[in-house]
């Protein structure tokens, strides 16, 4: 079976990765860019896509890359504490959470692809058009040198939030939505916080501050964090990833978020870069495969970084798709059923993100106690807390008992 992936991300490289353990040989990845650069600052592995990424055989190499956060705790624009819990390994589950660099693990995943698969990556390859056959598809790339088609039994778009096969299958789509909120992200060599293990939010629907380490600390004490500063009003909705700002007005935004426990505007300021982006995403689709195409990752459910899932989700597509694809009775009957499995499981996901995911606690300590707190239970009931936390965890897929049961993805050799 040949098989043409357009879109070099973190789901297009776990795709083929996927694909090669399932036993298929001619898998091929036609990436935009002319190199894969590595772009990016923090992402969120949760235990679920660790799960996947373990059955590849890629633990130990994704582990090297990162953090294991043992906490994700929730804090008011004063730095009081809402909720915490325990994260990965120390929450009981079989795999942990990891924070790593987005570009380290999309380098990681390219060199796994080149060892396992080979020369399978075309790069200055971007998809353009697509004509359907019955019994497979055409794609046309734009090079640099002119324009190129590959046939192909089965073509995946993994080619993210401005998906050209989204496109080419809903013309109407148009750009992706704008929540009015932007986020810049950044990196800074700061003094460790709390732990050094615990990921942070605190504010509210407004503003808000996300922080994690992305590595250990060093020999000199320092620790790399990456952080998500928010805000509501400001910026733009044009969905570069890689548009870079000043961080002096950004930390200017957060001037009075100096906690006893981490100087806010102190980690901002002394980031090396900061990149803008809009906090966007894109309606859940009623269909993602057409005749031998499909969806998959950001180009099928782009949503809001809130709860950590568009890289998770993206490996958890790569996983099922690849499963389908070894194990039902035809191309057919593998893209419908993935279609059927996956859609729905993230278009709840996508709704949960836009009604805020777990970080409904932090609106609700803002709605009920606005200038603070002396406890978060005299506004906020323990056992409601305890409730939005574990709802999400269910829908998103990586509640402990349901990861536990679920049946591997691995297709048995
Ligand atoms: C430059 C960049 C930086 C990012 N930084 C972060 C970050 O810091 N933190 C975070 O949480 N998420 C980040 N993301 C998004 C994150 O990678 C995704 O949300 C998630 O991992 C899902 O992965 P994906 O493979 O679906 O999409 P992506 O990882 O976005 O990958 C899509 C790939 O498709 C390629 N592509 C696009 N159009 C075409 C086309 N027409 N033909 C062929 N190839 C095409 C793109 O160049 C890209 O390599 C970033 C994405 C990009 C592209």
């Amino acid at each position: 079976m040949r098989i043409a992936i357009a879109g070099a991300g973190i789901g297009g490289l776990a795709l083929a990765l996927s694909l090669d353990a399932a036993g298929f040989r001619d898998v091929t990845l036609y990436e935009r860019t002319p190199q894969l650069r590595g772009l990016g600052v923090g992402l969120n592995l949760l235990p679920h896509a660790m799960r996947e990424l373990t059955e590849l055989g890629l633990a130990d190499r994704v582990a090297a890359l990162g953090v294991a956060p043992a906490t994700l705790a929730y804090f008011n624009r004063f730095g009081q504490p809402i909720w915490s819990e325990p994260r990965g390994r120390e929450a009981g589950y079989a795999w942990p959470q990891l924070s790593v660099h987005r570009g380290r693990l999309q380098l990681m995943l390219r060199d796994a692809v080149i060892e396992r698969l080979g020369d399978a990556i075309r790069l200055d390859h971007r998809l353009v058009a697509v004509t359907d056959r019955a019994d497979g598809a055409t794609a046309r790339f734009a090079t640099g040198g002119g324009e190129v088609e590959a046939e192909a039994d089965v073509l995946i778009g993994a080619d993210g939030i401005h998906s050209a096969l989204r496109a080419l299958r809903y013309p109407d789509d148009g750009d992706p939505a704008w929540s009015g909120l932007t986020l810049w992200r950044g990196t800074a060599v700061v003094p460790p916080f709390l732990d050094g293990r615990t990921m942070i939010m605190a504010g509210d629907g407004d503003q808000k501050f996300v922080a994690y380490p992305l590595e250990a600390p060093r020999p000199d004490g320092l620790q790399r964090l990456n952080f998500i500063a928010e805000r509501r009003g400001e910026g733009s909705a044009d969905a570069d990833w890689n548009r870079t700002v000043d961080p002096a007005p950004i930390a200017e935004l957060f001037r009075d978020w100096r906690f006893d426990w981490l100087d806010v505007p102190a980690a901002i300021a002394a980031a090396e870069e900061i990149l803008e982006y809009p906090m966007v995403d894109r309606d859940a689709l009623p269909r993602w495969s057409f005749g031998r195409t499909t969806l998959l990752g950001d180009a099928a459910h782009a949503m809001y970084p809130n709860g950590s899932n568009g890289g998770s989700q993206a490996i958890l597509d790569a996983r099922t798709l690849a499963f389908q694809l070894a194990t039902a009775a035809s191309i057919d009957e593998a893209l419908a059923v993935y279609d059927d499995i996956r859609r729905p499981a993230t278009a709840k996901l996508l709704e949960m993100t836009r009604q805020t995911g777990p970080e409904k606690v932090m609106l609700l300590a803002r709605e009920r106690a606005p200038r603070g707190f002396a406890d978060v239970h005299d506004v906020i009931p323990a056992t409601e807390l305890e409730q939005i936390a574990a709802d999400y965890k269910l829908a998103a897929g990586f509640h402990p008992d349901a990861l536990g049961q679920r049946s591997s993805l691995t297709v048995p050799a």
